[in-house]
């Protein structure tokens, strides 16, 4: 590693900021490149949602040391914040801090990482060139190097389109004026755009049970407001989740709420609705799925919470191991895919399993999970703890990955296709509901993603960590 040259930071989410403050406890200098104007862009843009997860899971530790060095006053470990409020009380104050300000450079959008002389394909000397960030700022395009780089992008600036093959629906382009991605403030600053008016959400994951829910409770406010709702699959039962035993209380309720919403007949929901395209009819909008389903018509507002992708282009002049369909960190896959898993808990994972052939590269944070949904951000401040103590050469450090994360509730790895909550053990085996459906996370020797899955691939009776669809 050259020593002169600083680390570069990509993104200044909670993630980024935090692999910031390990680099400054370890006399390690951070550079952080920031797209946004100010810190916590990603989350800024839903800053009216209350987090699932209390502060307790919400602070870096680094971050926190370096906080309370100058007289922080920490939120109460059991509060909810909303994301505004994670900005506010936590990410703007760490930015500001002495040491990490003249660090950070906002309105840096990165376009794109290489190595300094040297492209995708040599290999004589690469790691020894320092690698080149290249950024788009107010100044126009400048570039800066650096000895390594922790790109903490996330993914969440690029939404998923609506179309259910992953492609944006026929028409999506020409519709965008009444479709909006993510979590609008429903009930704040775009409460006129969706009061009264025929709505449809598209998605099944966390955001769509959020808009869903505030959907309807602005339909008790306003008069007119009917919410129609459109998901791919056969059954609601993770989005309704594990209720009382997620042990993020808050994310329990969240589907709990949506459920008891489904019930009381006020959403209108269209299930293996598969979106092929949307054309406007009339100032309306008419969603089609495939020949033989009836579309859904009349709509005014499109809210599309479909989940998020990874940027990849601003990494593909350096050597990447992805995995082919999460796109996530590849030895991370076979531990987060949804096709798989539900539990919400990975096992510790720290540098080894973030590197990849690109020596000094680590994606980490949300970016590092790709398209898989359940990253919770004390997964990518323990990631970041590892990554930066490899970094300064503490293998002994980058190595104790310790990771215990509180589960859905729902341990269930098989297609499902009823609404009921899942209570089935790993691999959709029944078991009582005890306190941690899943039992935890893996031991860090297993390529398991929770104690049932290690146990099972242990006991030689098939894994549920096996990506080939076969479950003992
Ligand atoms: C609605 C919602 C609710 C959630 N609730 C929780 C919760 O309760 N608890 C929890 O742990 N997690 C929650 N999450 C997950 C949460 O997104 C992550 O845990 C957290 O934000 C991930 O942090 P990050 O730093 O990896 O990425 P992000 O927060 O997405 O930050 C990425 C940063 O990189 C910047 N960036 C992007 N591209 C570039 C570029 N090219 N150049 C420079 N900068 C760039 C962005 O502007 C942003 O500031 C929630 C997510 C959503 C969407």
């Amino acid at each position: 590693m050259q020593a002169q040259l600083p680390i570069a930071v990509l993104g200044a989410g909670p993630v980024g900021l935090a692999a910031a403050a390990h680099l400054l406890q370890r006399g390690l200098t951070p550079l952080v490149f920031e797209a946004g104007a100010s810190v916590g862009a990603n989350l800024a843009s839903y800053r009216q949602v209350r987090l699932f997860s209390p502060w307790q899971y919400n602070i870096d530790r680094a971050a926190r040391a370096l906080l309370d060095a100058h007289g922080w006053e920490a939120p109460a470990e059991d509060l909810l914040p909303t994301a505004g409020d994670l900005i506010d009380d936590y990410l703007a104050p760490l930015a500001a801090l002495p040491a990490l300000a003249p660090q950070l450079r906002l309105r840096h959008r990165v376009l794109a990482i290489a190595r300094a002389g040297i492209d995708k394909v040599k290999t004589s000397g690469r790691e020894l060139a320092p690698f080149v960030i290249r950024t788009d700022t107010p100044e126009g395009v400048r570039e800066f190097q650096a000895a390594a780089v922790i790109d903490a992008t996330g993914t969440w600036s690029q939404p998923n389109p609506m179309g259910a093959n992953g492609l944006p629906a026929l028409g999506e382009d020409d519709c965008q004026a009444q479709i909006t991605y993510g979590m609008p403030d429903i009930q704040g600053t775009a409460r006129a755009r969706y009061a009264g008016k025929r709505v449809l959400v598209v998605g099944a994951g966390h955001s769509a049970a959020g808009n869903l829910i505030a959907l309807a409770t602005l339909a008790d406010e306003a008069p007119g407001t009917s919410i129609v709702w459109a998901v791919r699959g056969a059954s609601l039962a993770r989005t309704f989740g594990g209720g009382e035993a997620d042990q993020l209380p808050a994310r329990g309720l969240l589907g709990t709420r949506l459920q008891a919403l489904q019930a009381s007949g006020k959403l209108e929901v269209h299930r293996n609705f598969r979106i092929q395209a949307v054309r406007p009819l009339a100032g309306k909008l008419q969603v089609q799925a495939e020949a033989g389903v009836d579309p859904i018509t009349e709509i005014d507002e499109i809210v599309v919470a479909t989940g998020a992708r990874p940027d990849l282009i601003m990494a593909q002049e350096l050597r990447l191991r992805l995995d082919p369909w999460l796109e996530s960190t590849d030895a991370l896959a076979p531990l987060i895919d949804p096709n798989l898993h539900s539990c919400g808990s990975v096992r510790p994972h720290g540098h080894r399993e973030l590197a990849h052939p690109e020596p000094g590269y680590y994606a980490v944070g949300a970016k590092s999970y790709g398209r898989a949904p359940n990253f919770l951000m004390a997964t990518g401040y323990e990631q970041v703890r590892s990554v930066v103590a490899a970094l300064a050469g503490d293998m002994a450090a980058a190595d104790d990955v310790q990771l215990e994360l509180p589960e859905t509730g729902v341990c269930v790895t098989r297609p499902l296709t009823e609404d009921a909550p899942a209570a089935g053990g790993c691999c959709g085996s029944p078991s009582p509901a005890p306190a941690s459906c899943c039992g935890g996370p893996a031991p860090e020797p297993a390529s398991a993603c929770c104690v049932k899955d290690a146990d099972l691939q242990a006991a030689g009776k098939g894994t549920c960590g096996s990506r080939t669809g076969t479950c003992a």
